[in-house]
């Protein structure tokens, strides 16, 4: 058939590329990453809405999940991360309507930096600003050629801006732990012994204090007169970014990783100008934090069962919930907990009611009673999404679908228990 190419925004990984186009007729992405283009090309889906494996209609299916909320003491709302802002506003007064638990994918990656923000604040700033201005980029425990493919292209090695014009004008730094992908294309690459992130930059900041007399001749794996050598590096640079990812967020330290981190940031601020930012992962991950901190005051780890707010990582996250078995129905939006969760946490997921929606089967959908296709946002449904700079884009609806968008079954969803509880 004929191509009929439109402007979309790929709603895959958290760089939000919009600058893509899907081919209307063909059911086909242009332009994409490898990631990208397996969302936006035909793919396996759930078929139609079903009750313990029998098929039904949108409207029997959704009364049944109110049922299962309304009846439940106290249920866990997990997911969002793949989803637009409509649809989690809803979700966040629904799970306080419920008086459940909400939390969030971010929960298993992410969640120590926001930790780290709310002690320290973020010296932060947009991709724009990245591609435009930094001609210096260190990639710490991050690995942008694998899960944000086109991002060094668009905005962080190889883009040229108003100020970076050539490759050769801005120096990447890659720091991880193994040689990866993205190492290949740095022009220094740090390798540190597992859970050494914390010293690591401790050094670097008594380093540039002047202190250096205090750093042994190495640390966490790296000599020292390499630290000094990146140390000097970034003093110099005009504008860095440190884009961390979960090497950092999720090894010994964790959420301390990202205050030492932010720490020397401020550092290097009374000297010249740099950022820090996470390499965010799901498409709207941002979202699924900024949308019931808007509502809700909290970004995860919400817990709604007292009637008000209450927010405490390691106790309402849902990993924690589950295997303590503190939740008695659960409803996963636009995630795969059973794919990734620990053991312990899918033994109780399998002994609940389970609610799923989502576009696509996964193994998720092998424990749950209630299972509602939805509708794909940025190819079948519209909607706003935060890009992982927390810059806003509205993603497209290009193809009519007879699958519910996940705001229209959340609406629904909501009404129906609203008829329940009277
Ligand atoms: S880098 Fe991310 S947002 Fe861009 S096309 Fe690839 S998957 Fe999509």
């Amino acid at each position: 058939m004929a191509e009929e190419l439109v402007n979309v925004i790929c709603t895959f990984c958290g760089s939000v590329c919009d600058d893509v186009l899907f081919d209307v007729e063909n059911y086909k992405g242009k332009k994409f990453c490898k990631l990208g283009s397996g969302k936006f090309s035909p793919k396996e889906r759930i078929k139609s809405p079903m009750i313990d494996g029998k098929e039904v209609s949108y409207e029997e299916a959704i009364e049944k999940a109110a049922e299962i909320l309304v009846n439940a003491k106290r249920p866990l709302l997990y997911g969002w991360a793949s989803t637009v802002n409509e649809a989690i506003r809803l979700g966040v007064i629904l799970t306080e309507k419920v008086g459940g638990i909400y939390d969030q994918c971010a929960s298993v990656c992410h969640a120590p930096g926001t930790l780290a923000l709310i002690e320290e604040g973020v010296p932060g700033g947009s991709l724009g600003e990245i591609k435009n201005r930094a001609d210096m980029v260190v990639f710490w425990g991050s690995n942008p050629l694998e899960a944000h493919p086109r991002h060094p292209m668009r905005y962080s090695v190889r883009a040229k801006g108003l100020l970076i014009k050539d490759r050769k004008d801005r120096k990447v730094v890659v720091v991880d732990v193994r040689k990866t992908k993205s190492a290949n294309m740095a022009d220094l690459f740090i390798k540190i012994k597992p859970g050494y992130d914390y010293p690591i930059i401790s050094a670097l900041r008594a380093i540039i204090k002047g202190e250096e007399s205090a750093v042994p001749s190495e640390v966490g794996g790296v000599k020292k007169e390499l630290l000094k050598e990146l140390a000097d590096m970034m003093v110099n640079a005009k504008y860095g970014a440190v884009l961390y990812g979960l090497g950092v967020t999720q090894s010994r330290g964790r959420d301390r990783n990202i205050e030492n981190a932010i720490k020397l940031i401020q550092l290097l601020n009374r000297k010249t100008r740099w950022i820090i930012w996470p390499m965010r992962g799901h498409y709207n991950v941002v979202g699924a934090g900024e949308v019931p901190a808007w509502e809700a005051g909290y970004t995860y780890a919400i817990d709604f069962s007292r009637g008000y707010p209450r927010f405490s990582p390691g106790e309402f996250s849902a990993n924690e919930v589950l295997q303590r078995k503190d939740c008695d129905a659960a409803l996963i939006i636009a995630s795969d907990p059973v794919a990734h969760f620990p053991r312990a946490s899918v033994a109780h997921l399998k002994k609940i009611p389970v609610i799923q929606i989502d576009p696509f089967p996964n193994m998720t959908t092998l424990v749950s009673n209630v299972v509602i296709p939805s509708a794909v946002a940025g190819i079948e449904a519209e909607g706003t999404a935060y890009r992982m700079d927390g810059i806003p884009f509205r993603v497209k609806k290009v193809v009519e679908t007879e699958y519910w968008s996940d705001e229209q079954i959340l609406e629904k969803m909501l009404e129906k228990v609203d008829q329940l509880m009277g």
